[in-house]
């Protein structure tokens, strides 16, 4: 292909008109399809410590432990940072190697076992 090519943000490929934005970024098919794929393994991530939180909740609901302050309490800011800890460790994990799919049950495992520590 001749003529000026933009190059992936990412990568630094030249794109031709294999190219997508991903979050207003500039990137080749294969970048984006990469970001998209983490971002899909990010979102089940959530979904399982959506679950995980719910279950608390209903715990603290049916044992008449649930109270604003309190359940704001157990939810911030500790564990949210241990949340995020673990996701940047995921996203890490991941962008190393790279096609790798995620396993949320290992993740949720993970997650459920540094929090007993
Ligand atoms: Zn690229």
């Amino acid at each position: 292909m001749n003529g000026p090519s933009l190059r992936c943000m990412n990568c630094g490929k030249a794109c031709g008109s294999n190219a997508a934005l991903y979050a207003q970024v500039f990137v080749c098919l294969t970048c984006h399809k990469m970001a998209t794929s983490l971002e899909a393994g990010i979102q089940r991530e959530l979904n399982g410590l959506m679950v995980v939180m719910r279950d608390r909740i209903r715990e603290a609901l049916v044992t008449g432990k649930c109270f604003y302050p309190e359940a704001k309490e157990a939810i911030a800011p500790s564990q949210k940072r241990d949340i995020v800890h673990a996701l940047v460790d995921l996203m890490q994990k991941k962008g190393a190697a790279h096609e790798h799919s995620g396993d949320i049950s290992d993740s949720v495992h993970t997650l459920q076992e540094d929090r007993e520590h």
